[in-house]
Parts: structure tokens; C-alpha cells; sequence
């Protein structure tokens, strides 16, 4: 096994997961990973002593906790086996920080072993993408999803073939997904796109704004209106929308063009410390055909 790995694919289907199996599978008192050992349930409750979760710091993964982290792993493993670095949303990195994890997968302490988790794998520098093994995560089809949300979750047949069909193959944004939040967000933006001042444009974006976790999800269904609408303009009635009942008007491909662009753009923002709530703005006033106030 490659002493760093790199997870990547869509957040909420099992990159994490696999990582941490990775991880008692390494340190296992017994020849598999057994789930069930004191190795494997201090994983678990992330108290293993020689087994390292890492995530941002507020925004980004700063270089203290690449230093701290380096110099707990020069120590001897506590448990004799091996240790193991798990890095979430690596992509998200300061430049400091990220030239000294490259310093440490260039000489990597023996028996350690890294696994680097992003749905963003191509905003990591190339010289630690070269490091990595690439293991790709792909989406799960609606079916899977459906299937296990109604067995599983409790999810009636149509919430659960709605959830399947937005989560795009992702089973944890479809545990996730609160279809009423959903819902008012899709019914605010209608609501927007019919008629709109420039007070109102100001208010949703700051309640938007405030919505803490649901920030890329408002983006996404955004996101997922157009994509009806392309789908509409390009298939007609073939077309299968994620968002039947909020159905945008017909929009010219420039329109739909610089939607996307709009789109893409504040995705990306919300994942900086930009302000969300002028992002939002910004988006709204692209999005919506004219406010007037
Ligand atoms: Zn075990």
C-alpha cells in the first residue's frame, strides 16, 4: 500500500469512511479490520493514539497544525503498529501549510501512512497530488440511493426517489437534505425571478447568508433550477428536472451561460472567508432578470 493516498469525489459518499476503515484495517489486533477490537473502537471515537483526524481550522488547514502534527508523528507509535494521518477538505490548505506537508510526504516516518479526503482533488498543489495514490469515489446511482433511503432512513417511495435524484449520487447529502428547506429557498428565488426590489434582493441574501452548513446547498439547488432549464431547452419533454414544481420561464442560452458562470463562481467564494452575504447579492443580481427598486 502507498504510503499516501488521495480520496476524492463528491462530499457525503463514503471518502471519509474508507479512510478510517483504512485505518483500523492497518492497525487491527486481529488480521482484519474487525470493527470490534480496542484498536479499532478507539478509532471510531477517534482516540487512538497513533491514528491523526485533521480538518480546517476555521477556513483553512494552517501550518501550526501541520507542525504539531509533524512532530507527534517523529514519536514511536504508541500501539506498535503503524500510524495513520487522515486530512479532510485537504484542498482547503494555506500555502505554508501545504509546502510543509509536501516537506513530510517527501520523507515520510516509517510506517505511516496518509489519506488526503477532497471532492476538490485539482485545487491541491500538483507536487502533493503527485505524492498520492488516486483512489476516485464515484456517485452512487438513484437507484442505490433511493433504495437505501426507503429501506434504511425511513424515507416514503417519492421523498426518497426526490432525494436520490438532487443528492446526484451522493448518499450523505441525501441522509442530509432537508426537502422543506429546499422547497423555501426554490419558492423565495420564484418568488425573486417574478418580481423583486432591490430591498427585497437585499433581505434573502442576507437570510441566506445565515444559514450556516445550508450555504452550498441554496448554490447547488440554484444550480440544479438551470440545470432544468438547459435540459428543458435542449430535450423538451424528455428532460427529467430535479426541481419540477419550481420550473424557471424559457431563457436565452446567454442568460443561461452567464447563470452558470454566476453559479460556479459563488460556489467557490463560499468555500473562502469571502462575505456570504454579498455573494449572495452579487449571484441574486446576476440571476434575476431586473430589480428595480
Ligand atoms: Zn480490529
Amino acid at each position: 500500500m502507498s504510503h499516501a493516498s488521495l480520496l476524492s469525489g463528491l462530499r457525503g459518499i463514503g471518502k471519509h469512511r474508507v479512510a478510517t476503515v483504512m485505518a483500523m484495517a492497518l492497525t487491527c489486533q486481529t488480521t482484519t479490520p474487525c470493527g470490534t477490537c480496542a484498536s479499532c473502537r478507539k478509532i471510531e471515537k477517534r482516540q487512538h493514539p497513533d491514528v491523526f483526524f485533521l480538518a480546517p481550522d476555521g477556513d483553512w488547514v494552517k501550518i501550526e497544525q501541520i507542525r504539531t502534527l509533524t512532530a507527534q508523528l517523529q514519536l514511536h507509535s504508541l500501539e506498535g503498529k503503524a500510524k495513520v494521518v487522515i486530512m479532510d477538505d485537504v484542498d482547503r490548505m494555506t500555502e505554508s501549510a501545504a509546502n510543509a506537508l509536501l516537506k513530510t510526504l517527501e520523507e515520510p516516518p516509517p510506517s505511516t501512512y496518509f489519506f488526503l479526503v477532497t471532492p476538490h482533488p485539482h485545487r491541491l498543489v500538483a507536487t502533493i497530488r503527485s505524492r498520492c495514490q488516486g483512489i476516485t469515489f464515484s456517485p452512487l446511482a438513484e437507484k442505490e440511493i433511493g433504495t437505501y433511503l426507503t429501506k434504511h432512513a425511513e424515507k416514503d417511495r417519492d421523498t426518497a426517489l426526490r432525494l436520490a435524484s438532487i443528492s446526484q449520487g451522493s448518499l450523505g447529502t441525501a441522509c442530509t437534505l432537508d426537502l422543506d428547506v429546499l422547497d423555501e429557498t426554490l419558492t423565495q428565488f420564484a418568488a425573486l425571478f417574478q418580481k423583486s426590489s432591490n430591498a427585497d434582493v437585499l433581505e434573502v441574501a442576507h437570510e441566506w447568508s445565515h444559514t450556516e452548513e445550508g450555504v452550498h446547498l441554496i448554490v447547488e439547488s440554484l444550480a440544479g433550477l438551470y440545470r432544468d432549464a438547459l435540459l428543458q431547452q435542449t430535450q423538451g419533454s424528455k428532460a427529467a428536472p430535479l426541481h419540477p414544481r419550481h420550473a424557471l420561464p424559457k431563457l436565452s442560452s446567454e442568460t443561461l451561460d452567464a447563470a452558470f458562470v454566476a453559479l460556479h463562481r459563488t460556489q467557490a467564494l463560499l468555500a473562502t472567508t469571502a462575505n456570504k452575504q454579498l455573494l449572495f447579492e452579487d449571484l441574486l443580481f446576476t440571476l434575476l432578470p431586473s430589480s428595480s427598486s
